[in-house]
């Protein structure tokens, strides 16, 4: 039996005044999928992510995830809908590029923040869990380090481990490995992967085409706002069935 869809997006449009970044946009994601989003620079991938957990409001469409579902109608963004995507990012953990952990605080306090603040959370049960994370992604020796004193690659597996900490079941990274050299992002991706053998849902934005391979159930072709065509990365790859497609992967050889 397939694995039930866990977050589907529906006809999402967004646009900045001028032009539509997103031109109806749709994607369901099952349970423990990974799923790789690749696509020219400027082509909407970021948006369309921050949309997912309403970082960004889209301007209609419809998003389902864990249950939960806003669907926007008109241009008006209620106090209700606010509280409807507060209870999504519940579900949905978000990572960036740039880590944006907070400076003045040791890795374990950014992991214990959001718990703390969302959750009203922080005792020793919550300690504990927060130390368990960070010996999850490698991190347990630098527990009581500042965010400065780490290398990119421990500052990135903090963020994760921050995000972790409020039990997602859906986790969005936005091109998480591009700020780091290859040996690094490669720390970074094993945390990916072995939250993966571990059944998350995970949706990565990615210009590594060798993980997106290796690594994805599905990779999501975008260009101009639109989802180009998607598959499993042996018909993606491989045998693409857009010129668009095949012309992008070739700009990456
Ligand atoms: P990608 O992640 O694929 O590089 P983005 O989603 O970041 O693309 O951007 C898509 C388009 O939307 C770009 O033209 C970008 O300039 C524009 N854009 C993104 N965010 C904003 C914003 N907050 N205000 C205005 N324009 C934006
Ligand atoms: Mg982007």
């Amino acid at each position: 039996m397939e694995d039930p869809v866990v977050l589907s997006a529906e006809h999402l449009h967004k646009s900045f005044g001028e032009g539509d970044v997103l031109c109806g946009v749709s994607m369901q994601v099952r349970k423990g999928e990974l799923v790789s989003i690749i696509g020219p620079s400027g082509c909407g991938k970021s948006t369309f992510l921050r949309c997912l957990n309403f970082l960004e409001i889209p301007d209609s469409g419809k998003i389902t995830a864990m249950g939960v579902t806003i669907e926007r109608k008109d241009a008006v963004w209620r106090r209700a809908d606010e509280h409807m995507a507060h209870r999504l990012r519940t579900h949905v953990g978000m990572v960036f590029q740039s880590f944006n952990l907070f400076p003045h605080l040791t890795v374990l306090d950014n992991v214990l923040l959001a718990p703390r603040v969302v959750k009203g959370e922080g005792g020793e049960v919550e300690r504990a869990e927060a130390m368990a994370l960070l010996e999850k992604v490698g991190l347990a020796r630098v527990a009581q380090r500042y965010p400065v004193s780490l290398s990119g690659g421990q500052q990135q597996r903090a963020a994760i481990a921050r995000a972790l900490a409020m039990r997602p079941e859906i986790m969005l990274y936005d091109e998480p490995t591009s700020a780091l050299d290859p040996i690094v992002a490669e720390e970074v991706l094993g945390v990916m992967r072995t939250l993966d053998d571990e059944g998350m849902t995970q949706i990565i934005v990615t210009h590594d085409m060798r993980f997106a391979q290796v690594a994805s159930d599905t990779i999501v072709y975008m260009d101009g706002g639109h989802i180009v065509e998607s598959g499993p990365p042996e018909v993606l790859c491989v045998n693409p069935a857009h010129e668009q497609t095949r012309r992008f992967l070739r700009t990456l050889l």
